[in-house]
């Protein structure tokens, strides 16, 4: 099963930095069976583009707006990203939810953008610390896929890509155990299942501290799609070590 590496550089890196990455990524990976996509920060993307040129390695945007075009000062269309060579679009990440208050039924609109303007939506869920203390992580999965997939058809939900990022665990050097992983996805896909019946079979990829020494745990999974990967996708040598363990479990 092909495997997918997901890089979400965030707001780490400037323009030339975002560049030298890529080039050293590109020079790093001639071919692969793994979809690799590299998400910039958008004034980065032009230039992450051409410096990936020809290479085997996929644009993302880290978000877009709902509507297509008009007085949204600030806001990103879906046909934008489209016409910069983007194919892919992370939405709903919890740093947007938690820093800028974006809601299921926001993170909803987006995914409907993003399908519409023929991106891959790379959908974000996960529970906060307190819902994981307090044992409601199903129910907080179960309540974001429900929403964010509402008036969708079985046939746009399959091109759905879901993220399952434990909120508390990003950023913090300290994944769950890749079964953890694998309970959550399982609840996850149970509730795309009650939503597009289970004829629709949607891929489910782990985030969350995900590095070279912990990625097989989760790659070997046949449950985990891929991974979502924020700080050790800044390093080249360090990505390019999950690269090879997507590889060699594919
Ligand atoms: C993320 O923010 O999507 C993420 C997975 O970050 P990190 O790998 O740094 O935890």
């Amino acid at each position: 099963m092909r495997k997918i590496l997901i890089g979400n550089w965030k707001m780490q890196l400037s323009v030339r930095e975002s560049v030298a990455l890529a080039r050293a990524l590109r020079a790093g990976v001639k071919k692969a069976k793994t979809t690799i996509v590299l998400c910039p920060s958008f004034p980065a993307i032009p230039a992450v583009r051409d410096a990936l040129r020809g290479g085997a390695f996929a644009l993302g945007a880290q978000d877009l707006f709902w509507e297509t075009k008009g007085q949204y000062t600030g806001e990103v269309s879906g046909a934008a990203l489209r016409e910069l060579g983007c194919s892919f679009v992370i939405v709903g990440h919890s740093e947007r939810r938690a820093h800028l208050g974006e809601t299921d039924e926001m993170v909803n609109k987006k995914v409907s953008a993003a399908l519409a303007a023929r991106l891959t939506p790379i959908l974000c869920v996960g529970e906060t610390r307190e819902e994981r203390e307090r044992g409601t992580r199903d129910a907080a999965l179960r309540r974001q896929v429900h929403v964010a997939l509402r008036g969708l058809t079985p046939a746009q939900i399959g091109k759905v890509i879901v993220a399952y990022e434990p909120v508390w665990v990003i950023g913090s050097g300290k994944a769950v155990p890749p079964k953890d992983a694998v309970r959550a996805h399982g609840k996850i896909r149970n509730a795309v299942e009650e939503v597009a019946g289970a004829a629709v079979k949607v891929r489910v990829i782990y985030g969350g501290s995900v590095d070279s020494n912990n990625g097989a745990g989760f790659l070997r999974e046949a449950a985990v799609d891929g991974c979502l990967v924020g700080g050790a996708s800044l390093r080249a040598a360090e990505f390019l070590k999950l690269v090879q363990v997507a590889e060699t479990v594919a």
